[in-house]
């Protein structure tokens, strides 16, 4: 086990490696962040920021000598920068899962191969392919790169075949997946912490909305079935012990109108429909990510109180500073801002958390909230 006073590292400063640091931190650990942009927002609260390239040898070796383990916040991460640090130090998750769920074709393989379901799709690697899978899937269908796709960025919708063959050669023909796009009735997430000996805690499901592919609130506990929550409980952890996974886990999941329950796909780090649990679990997710990483067992997943948590986007910015005190007039809403500099549209510069008796009150508080904050001033 990694106690309090070591040193962790963390690969990538965005909001992420934020929170991170700050439960580390607050846990009395030391942190240090690689990650090239000076002004990231982990780095502002690290120990140490080396404000290096993921692939600079000097900063990894720095990496490897002074941290006693290591972690991610992003799944883009070189796959020699997390084989390099393993061979040094322990890196949780591991780089075997950091590479499957980095990549849409190996990610939805291994998923089908645990026996779960995921929508129809095929693995594009030439415009060939398109053919066969065009035939094969009912339209509509997505097209999504493999690699490097978040919050629905790297994505053509697709009826016919010609769109298919001129989205992939605007993708420059990059590995794609063609994908069915299914009738959605709603969105939802599995988190958990999967410790070194395999001991699991899993968050109750999150319900997802998202507004042009990105993610606007979560609320908790999701409106589902209570078989259908443990469900996807069971299939999150399903796939995390096929990984022999350590760490933090994020699962998305899609259930369809006709009731399936889809895997979308999975994060191997926290996720944004997991802020949430800063304030209303008895474990935040980042406190998770510094104990599985220091080898101590999760923490509990207890939920304190129904809440919903609002994304906050740079678009809010458009005439000035939000009306803060709109927010603050609530003394059961949270704020969390990433302290990023620059907020362009659709950037997320932070987010809150509404805690009340119910979900209705949450809702309606975070709904309030929305509106004053946006009002034109
Ligand atoms: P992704 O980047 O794959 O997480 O997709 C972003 C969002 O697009 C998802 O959260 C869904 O709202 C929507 N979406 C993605 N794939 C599908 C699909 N196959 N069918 C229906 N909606 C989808």
């Amino acid at each position: 086990m990694i106690f309090p006073d070591a040193t962790l590292g963390v690969l990538g400063g965005g909001q992420l490696g934020r929170m991170f640091c700050i439960a580390a931190r607050s846990m009395g650990y030391r942190v240090w962040v690689l990650d090239p942009d000076p002004n990231s927002p982990a780095g502002n609260m690290a120990d140490h920021h080396l404000k290096a390239d993921y692939l600079d040898h000097a900063a990894l070796e720095a990496m490897a000598e002074h941290c006693a383990a290591i972690t991610t916040e992003f799944e883009n991460v070189p796959a020699e920068t997390l084989e390099f640090l393993e061979s040094r130090i322990p890196v949780r998750p591991g780089s075997r899962a950091v590479a499957i769920a980095r990549d849409r074709i190996l990610e939805k393989s291994f998923i089908r191969e645990q026996g779960l379901a995921t929508a129809p799709f095929f693995a594009i690697e030439k415009s060939d392919d398109l053919h066969t899978a065009c035939a094969g899937l009912n339209m509509p269908a997505l097209l999504k790169t493999a690699q490097l796709g978040y919050d629905g960025k790297g994505q053509f919708p697709v009826n016919t075949i010609e769109d298919a063959l001129r989205g992939f050669q605007q993708l420059q023909e990059i590995p794609c997946v063609l994908e069915e796009r299914v009738e959605l009735a709603q969105e939802f997430s599995v988190i958990l912490a999967r410790g070194i000996h395999g001991d699991v805690a899993v968050y109750p499901p999150g319900e997802n909305v998202h507004v042009n592919g990105i993610l606007d609130t979560t609320c908790v506990p999701a409106n589902i079935e209570t078989k259908t929550a443990e469900q996807a409980e069971a299939m999150a952890i399903t796939l995390a012990e096929a990984m022999q996974y350590c760490g933090v886990l994020a699962v998305e999941f899609f259930l369809t109108r006709c009731g399936d329950l889809l895997i979308n796909e999975m994060a191997p780090r926290p996720h944004n429909s997991g802020h949430y649990t800063i304030d209303a679990a008895l474990t935040s997710q980042f406190e998770q990510q510094v104990r599985t990483l220091c080898g101590l067992p999760p923490g509990s997943t207890e939920l304190l109180s129904p809440v919903v948590m609002v994304n906050i986007l740079g678009d809010l910015w458009k005439d000035g500073a939000p009306h803060w005190q709109q927010l603050f007039r609530h003394p059961r809403v949270k704020l969390h801002l990433y302290g990023k500099h620059h907020a362009r549209p659709g950037r997320k510069m932070g987010h809150y958390s509404c805690l009340a008796e119910d979900l209705s009150q949450a809702n309606g508080v975070a709904e309030k909230i929305r509106a004053a904050l946006s009002r034109t001033r």
